[in-house]
């Protein structure tokens, strides 16, 4: 089957959250936001170009003044599918909710980080942004969107809890979710890297749990990211990356950088294997672990499979 290609606008990095372990900390008030006539410009530049799905990320894009208009715009490019992913605290307003949805919005992923209040707000460092996100899903739901997803970030705080915010997902009854394992590359986790990154060996057992969870729910995407295989052996159809090769073929348009090929150059830039990886079974579908991972915490980690 022919690749999908895939466009990732990122307007700017301004959010109305302020997560602990942000990707983007460094950015968010320091790089101006792209104006609403470069974002249009991209848009029909990605749809002559076959983009059929064009996903908008951030920082935050429901904050955004022209975000309804914007999505308007990308319905009447024709683009399949028109996803953001968002922390939902914009969602949580009914009105807001509605217009978007009725502009065309026809995919949404919230960002969960914790099971509880006290945990995604901690993390989040906004008190009453878990209720507003729960708020925001219910909204959502209730105007007639079908295609709600999740994600999660994988830090330190939260992963001995990573089955439990599985278990609120599901009742949630979100079914297209994605756990991911925090990336030290740049921001907040590259900064105070102990601060917020496990130890995968630590991390495992506790992630399976939650894995078990879209297993026997037969969830056809309940899905691990960035993490090396020999800890996911039992979990292969699983892991994102995995399936994302074959079916995506995906560009990230940032202000501050251009990305044509975001599966090949995570695998040759972001992450790494090591000496001890050869003679691995899994080696070729491997993409190993995150250098700045191996930088702090070594590869000793890393169990080459027979
Ligand atoms: S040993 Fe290396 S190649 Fe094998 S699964 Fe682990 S990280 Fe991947």
């Amino acid at each position: 089957m022919p690749k999908i290609k895939k466009t990732v606008i990122i307007p700017g990095y301004r959010c109305n959250n302020n997560c602990q372990f942000c990707l983007n900390i460094n950015k968010r008030n320091s790089i101006p936001e792209k104006t609403t006539l470069q974002i249009k410009k991209e848009m029909v530049e990605a749809r002559n170009s076959g983009t059929t799905y064009l996903e908008l990320v951030g920082g935050e894009m429901s904050i955004r003044p022209d975000i309804v208009g914007l999505i308007k715009f990308a319905k009447e490019q024709d683009f399949k599918t028109i996803m953001m992913s968002t922390n939902g605290r914009m969602y949580s307003y009914r009105n807001f909710a509605k217009k978007i949805v009725e502009a065309g919005l026809n995919s949404l992923v919230f960002s969960i980080h914790g099971h509880t209040a006290q945990l995604h707000d901690f993390l989040t460092q906004v008190k009453g942004s878990f209720n507003q996100l729960k708020k925001g899903i219910e909204n959502v739901r209730k105007v007639g969107l079908k295609n709600i997803g999740s994600n999660t970030t994988i830090v330190k705080q939260n992963y001995k809890y990573i089955a439990q915010i599985g278990k609120l997902i599901y009742n949630l009854g979100i079914r297209n979710s994605e756990f991911i394992f925090v990336d030290p590359s740049y921001g907040a986790a590259h900064d105070r890297f102990y601060k917020f990154v496990p130890k995968i060996s630590e991390a495992a057992s506790y992630i399976h749990k939650c894995l078990d969870i879209g297993k026997k729910h037969k969830i056809s995407h309940w899905a691990i990211r960035y993490v090396p295989l020999c800890y996911f052996t039992d979990y292969l159809d699983q892991v994102s990356e995995l399936q994302e090769v074959e079916i995506f073929h995906t560009e990230h348009l940032a202000p501050d950088f251009e990305n044509r090929d975001v599966e090949g150059s995570r695998k040759v830039v972001g992450r790494a294997k090591t000496k001890r990886c050869q003679g691995c079974r899994l080696y070729d579908k491997c993409e190993g672990i995150w250098k700045d991972y191996l930088k702090n915490y070594g590869d000793k980690e890393l169990k080459p499979m027979k």
